[in-house]
């Protein structure tokens, strides 16, 4: 099991893991970005996985992200901060503020509020669209019906998409849904794949995840989840 004591094993581990599943697939993309998502937890676990090389991290939330990253001194400059979690356009500005990476852009009126912040400040995070694979109600994400039109926004407000994540249905087989997202990647021209979490995340590299999305089994069980 993961240990809260242990991020610098736990880390060891999984790079091994990544590297033999990609080594053993024919699908796998020939580079695969671990993101560790340290939301809700300290910011000495940051430090801790940033003393073991890591320098990829993923939150959820803005604020928490602000914070937490904004004690970091002169490590901040080499770290790579993904935003992994539902964006509101009332978060936009600190959003490209504070993030290299927005993996959660999912809707027109998100896609006209960063095209401005983006120009506004010249900072430029990779975008990534989030697509609802599952097409469930409660979940953030573009449809699959809707994506090639939010690309084409995406394209006239002189925003460039760099790939797609998505977060499979729990109760789902998510080998399913990572072969779809690679599909409607491909159909649509793009390089990036972020799928799979600490449950699935050697499943996810097997159909080619270019980047995978790994919490708990690095950092521990979170006390409450999200
Ligand atoms: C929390 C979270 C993860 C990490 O989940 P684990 O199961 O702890 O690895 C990955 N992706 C998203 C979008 C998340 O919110």
């Amino acid at each position: 099991m993961p240990s809260e004591n242990n991020i610098s094993s736990n880390l060891s581990v999984i790079r091994d893991q990544i590297e033999d599943t990609r080594q053993n697939s024919n699908m796998s993309s020939e580079e695969v970005c671990l993101v560790a998502v340290s939301k809700t937890k300290p910011v000495e676990a940051v430090i801790e996985a940033y003393v073991a090389g890591q320098r990829v991290f993923g939150e959820n939330k803005v604020q928490e992200a602000q914070v937490k990253f904004s004690d970091l001194g002169q490590k901040r400059d080499d770290i790579e901060l993904h935003l992994i979690g539902p964006l509101q356009t009332n978060k936009v500005k600190e959003a490209v503020q504070t993030f290299d990476v927005i993996q959660t852009v999912d809707r027109p009126k998100l896609v006209k509020a960063l095209s401005k912040e983006i120009t506004k400040q010249d900072r430029h995070p990779k975008l990534f669209i989030q697509v609802n694979t599952g097409e469930e109600e409660q979940k953030a994400g573009v449809l699959p019906k809707d994506l090639s039109e939010l690309l084409d926004l995406c394209e006239a407000e002189g925003l460039k998409v760099s790939g797609l994540m998505c977060i499979p249905p729990v109760e789902e087989e998510p080998s399913l849904h990572f072969s779809f997202l690679s599909e409607l990647a491909k159909k649509n021209g793009l390089d990036s794949l972020s799928m799979g979490m600490s449950s699935d995340y050697e499943l996810a590299v097997r159909f080619g995840a270019t980047h995978v999305r790994v919490g708990s089994s690095i950092f521990g069980e979170r006390e409450y989840s999200k």
